[in-house]
Parts: structure tokens; C-alpha cells; sequence
């Protein structure tokens, strides 16, 4: 990887590590979800609001975690707005290769926007205590949309 890719990449995930986007609770959740990572002590709670449709309309989360499960957190609340379920799931399968590979072969033309969004997080595949970290987010997110209460990165 290219010396000043990777320092954007850190420049985004320290600045959404430090200003996470959507930091806060819906009052009005249609569903909520805890993501825990002992590993590191990441915790999180996650609401969604759907629309009528079933595709989600608002996602917002609170909780305390280093800056990797911050960060992460912030761009998948970011980016899962307005999706169906369907492509929050599919977001959800391509962003745990990414962050396990630092590549996701089938990212393919649909999504690709929204995956372009998440690769500043390709980089935790160097460092395989860090992917729960970045890969928690999306594990509640899959819980919270299945009914879930709970969701562990183990
Ligand atoms: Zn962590």
C-alpha cells in the first residue's frame, strides 16, 4: 500500500475514532442490539429505525471502545442508511473479507460506493486482534436486523 493511502486511511479512522458520526441513542428504535469484544473491551449498542419497507431509515450507536471499534462503528452507521436489509447483510459479508483479507474479490460493481467508504478499515487484516474490533459493528448490526439482542465477535 501507498505511504500517504495509508496515512489517509488513519486520518479517517482517527477522525471518526474521535468524532464518531451517529454517536447516540434513537429514542424511537425499532430494534437494538449489544455487541461485546472481549477481546479488547469493546462495547457497544447499536439502534436501528426501519421504514416501512423493512430497509433502514436511521441507525445510531452508543457504547465505549478503542478507536478501530469506534471507527467502525461510525462509517457502517454511516453507510447501512437507506440500505435494505439484503444490502446491509451483503455490506456486512464484504466488509468482514475486507477487514480478515485487506480485499474483497467479489465487492463487484453494486455497493461499490459504500464499500470505497470502508476500506480506510482494509488495513486491520495486518493485525488479527484488531479485525473484532472492526468486525463487531457489523456483527451486531446482523443481530439487531435478525431480532437479536446480543451479539459476541467470538
Ligand atoms: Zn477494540
Amino acid at each position: 500500500m501507498f505511504d500517504d493511502l495509508r496515512d489517509l486511511y488513519q486520518e479517517v479512522i482517527l477522525d471518526h475514532g474521535r468524532k464518531p458520526r451517529n454517536f447516540r441513542r434513537l429514542e424511537d428504535a425499532d430494534r437494538s442490539a449489544r455487541g461485546d469484544n472481549p477481546m479488547c473491551g469493546d462495547r457497544l449498542e447499536l439502534y436501528l429505525k426501519l421504514a416501512p419497507d423493512g430497509s433502514i431509515a436511521d441507525a445510531a450507536f452508543q457504547g465505549r471502545g478503542c478507536a478501530i471499534s469506534t471507527a467502525s462503528a461510525s462509517l457502517m452507521t454511516e453507510t447501512v442508511k437507506g440500505k435494505s436489509a439484503e444490502q446491509a447483510h451483503a455490506l456486512s459479508d464484504r466488509f468482514r473479507e475486507l477487514a480478515m483479507t485487506g480485499t474483497c474479490p467479489d465487492c463487484g460493481a453494486d455497493l461499490a460506493e459504500e464499500m470505497e467508504r470502508l476500506q480506510p478499515l482494509s488495513g486491520v487484516h495486518e493485525f488479527p486482534s484488531r479485525v473484532k474490533c472492526a468486525t463487531l459493528a457489523w456483527h451486531t448490526l446482523n443481530a439487531a436486523l435478525e431480532g437479536a439482542k446480543e451479539a459476541s465477535s467470538e
